[in-house]
């Protein structure tokens, strides 16, 4: 005899988690980026087959993969990071903060800056001469004189860049909101990057 079943369940919310490590070469502190997807099961189909007493089964689901949701903020850090405000200068977090670690983005966890290349300009907000590769992405300010910096994973508002000062040798100041980032001290795990 032959017999085929198919049962057909509908999953909601039993979604596994799946993570894919990706190295990723970052100086200092940052080490490896790791991206997190998670796997959400719409459908499974469990076949069962017997054939002459030969008994068979399996069972197929059908996924989608989704991306890890953003970090909560503030109504003050959305103000900044995503509607590209500016915090009050001096009376910031991180204006006059000197300890080692990394700066990630307060929204996705990305390395930004290492402390290495924070100095102190005066200016009343962080400033770093350095990003790391790739991290921060430049674009024309809407006031079409400024360079504004931005998360180059999340696209979040960081602040502007300024070029020709002579403040250190890179010739080069990143003046960043202190709410837009997040300080992981030396020698303690850096969040793994979210991705929308
Ligand atoms: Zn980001």
């Amino acid at each position: 005899m032959f017999e085929l079943k198919f049962f057909v369940s509908q999953r909601h919310w039993a979604a596994a988690a799946a993570t894919t490590h990706t190295p990723h070469a970052q100086p200092g502190a940052a080490g490896a980026k790791e991206k997190h997807e998670f796997r959400e099961p719409i459908l499974t189909v469990n076949c069962y087959i017997d054939y002459h007493g030969l008994e068979m089964s399996f069972r197929a689901t059908i996924y989608t993969i989704k991306g890890i949701e953003m970090n909560k903020l503030t109504p003050q850090e959305e103000r900044v990071i995503l509607h590209k405000g500016t915090e009050a200068p001096f009376r910031n977090e991180y204006d006059e903060f000197f300890a080692d670690g990394t700066f990630i983005c307060r929204r996705c966890n990305a390395p930004l800056f290492s402390s290495e290349s924070k100095f102190n300009s005066g200016c009343g907000w962080p400033a770093f001469d350095e990003n790391y590769p790739n991290a921060v992405r430049r674009e024309t300010d809407a006031d079409g004189r400024r360079t504004e910096i931005l998360c180059a994973n999340c696209g979040g508002h960081l602040g502007h860049v300024f070029l020709g000062e002579r403040l250190t040798n890179k010739n080069t100041r990143h003046c960043v909101n202190s709410l837009s980032i997040r300080f992981i001290p030396e020698g303690k795990e850096i969040p793994p990057t979210l991705h929308e």
